[in-house]
């Protein structure tokens, strides 16, 4: 019995785990790299593992970062099933195929440089054809059932509370009389956040994977935040320029959507137009739409009240490149939300290009920024970007509301985690080392025996043994 930590360990993206029971092999996520090129590129590099030996992948929620490389795993031979969340399955099949579709085109587009060069051309990492065969692979299962996934592996998801369909996953693993209970913490919501339910208290473990994005920080609250977003529309409103709000097409497009839904008439906000200027974001606000079974108490409310609570007036969902291009001439009087929600890519780079050199713009930071991404250059200050080739002078007003977050903050990773009555070990993935080093001395501090794993290190479940890279030798240590 084992636990392969094989990404996100020791950063943020590219979650994936293995776990081993007895021959069996079950990935838990099978996530995208994503930052800077040079991180990106290592998406490319073979599995470090055997493809066709794994018989399972359970998938904690949508977000690419834990699902991005699952066409790339079919594509190599993966001919199991992927358990998931119906919203989850939901969400996949908008985003797979969006994510092989900027895969195709980058690839065409880089391609098209390497033939000037007379360089061979490069194949994208999956196609939408890749895509869509993955999505066949998908199985759903919902909150509180108990499932066998292989021999000695049993699973139950859990509402993580972070986007529409996320899970905590709790395996119990059974090998020659010894049993273990791993709860893998995946993406864990953020307490009182808008919509979704708060993530579900587990109360035993043998050992929790935890995530750590905010184990350094702690958010503010959401009323605050609300106030925050109150005030930034109103300063960009004296200034009668356009808003650009780069936003992830998942989770942070419907809260802000529901959120100026909810205050549309406190927050006067008929003086603005609003651009949802995003396909995926719009297919996914309606995937939203229809699973308001996931609703919390208050979203049920608003819903009974007004209907679909991610509309209001003046509220335009614009799909074609022609509708996207029409709002490069508007100069004031416009809110736009598109994606990436890091800028490093999608229409929003148009609208930052178009708009964010005048003095009278305003951007609107809600959502985390990798290292080396345009949204990270924008948070930190930076006085021009670096757009196609061109340098863009920075002249906008630049807020950034660090308490929209779908991620839990320290405060609430340690409440979640002590809600279990036997401080089981902890092994944090999912952060960046800062983050992840906080929360690693707070817990041992109160006693708690933690590891922070390397890429590649391995826990023998028998004994809670973590095995540095550098110290597997041989298969028979990891039995
Ligand atoms: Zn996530």
């Amino acid at each position: 019995m084992q636990l392969h930590f094989l990404g996100a360990a020791q950063e943020v993206t590219g979650s994936c785990h293995l776990l081993r029971v007895g021959d069996a092999a079950v990935l838990i996520d099978c996530g995208l790299i994503q930052g800077s090129a040079k991180d990106e590129a290592r998406n490319a590099q073979p599995f470090p593992f055997d493809v066709r030996s794994i018989n399972a992948v359970i998938l904690t929620h949508a977000h690419l970062d834990h699902s991005g490389r699952l066409p790339l795993l079919v594509k190599s031979g993966y001919k199991g099933p992927i358990y998931a969340h119906p919203a989850t399955v939901d969400l996949c099949r908008i985003m797979l195929r969006d994510a092989a579709y900027l895969n195709e085109k980058e690839t065409e587009w880089t391609n098209r440089k390497r033939l000037r060069k007379k360089l061979p051309p490069l194949e994208p990492l999956y196609t939408r054809s890749d895509a869509t065969k993955a999505m066949r692979r998908f199985v759903a299962v919902d909150y509180g059932v108990m499932q066998e996934i292989v021999p000695g592996l049993r699973m139950r998801l859990r509402d993580a509370g972070h986007i529409l369909g996320s899970c905590i996953v709790e395996t119990w693993l059974a090998q020659a009389g010894v049993e273990r209970k791993l709860v893998f913490s995946g993406d864990l919501g953020h307490t009182g956040a808008p919509i979704l339910r708060d993530p579900e208290i587990i109360q035993d473990a043998d050992l929790v994977v935890l995530e750590s994005t905010y184990g350094n920080r702690q958010h503010r609250s959401w009323a605050d935040t609300e106030t925050e977003l109150e005030q930034a529309l109103n300063s960009a409103a004296q200034h009668r320029g356009n808003i650009l709000i780069p936003a992830f097409a998942v989770g942070r497009t419907q809260e802000l959507l529901y959120t100026l839904a909810r205050h549309y008439a406190e927050w006067n906000l008929q003086r603005w137009t609003v651009f949802l200027d995003s396909p995926m974001a719009i297919e996914a606000t309606e995937v939203y739409s229809r699973h308001a079974e996931l609703y919390d108490s208050e979203a049920v409310q608003v819903r009974r009240r007004q209907g679909n609570p991610f509309e209001f007036p003046k509220l335009h969902f614009s799909r074609t490149p022609l509708q996207s291009m029409a709002i490069n001439r508007i100069e004031s009087g416009a809110i736009i939300i598109a994606g990436s929600g890091m800028c490093d890519g999608g229409r929003i780079k148009h609208h930052l290009k178009h708009n964010v050199w005048r003095e009278n713009c305003h951007v609107i930071i809600t959502g985390y920024q990798a290292r080396g991404t345009p949204g990270r250059a924008l948070v930190d200050g930076a006085h021009a970007l670096r757009l196609w080739g061109e340098t863009i002078r920075i002249a906008a007003t630049v807020h950034t509301l660090g308490g929209l977050s779908a991620h839990a903050d320290q405060a609430g990773l340690l409440a979640w985690y002590r809600a279990f009555r036997n401080a089981p070990p902890v092994a944090l993935v999912h952060g960046e080392p800062a983050a992840m080093n906080v929360l690693h001395t707070l817990l041992e501090q109160s006693n708690v025996k933690v590891w922070s794993p390397s890429p590649n290190s391995v826990m023998n479940l028998h004994d809670l043994r973590l095995l540095l890279p550098g110290s597997i030798t041989s298969p028979a240590s990891l039995t």
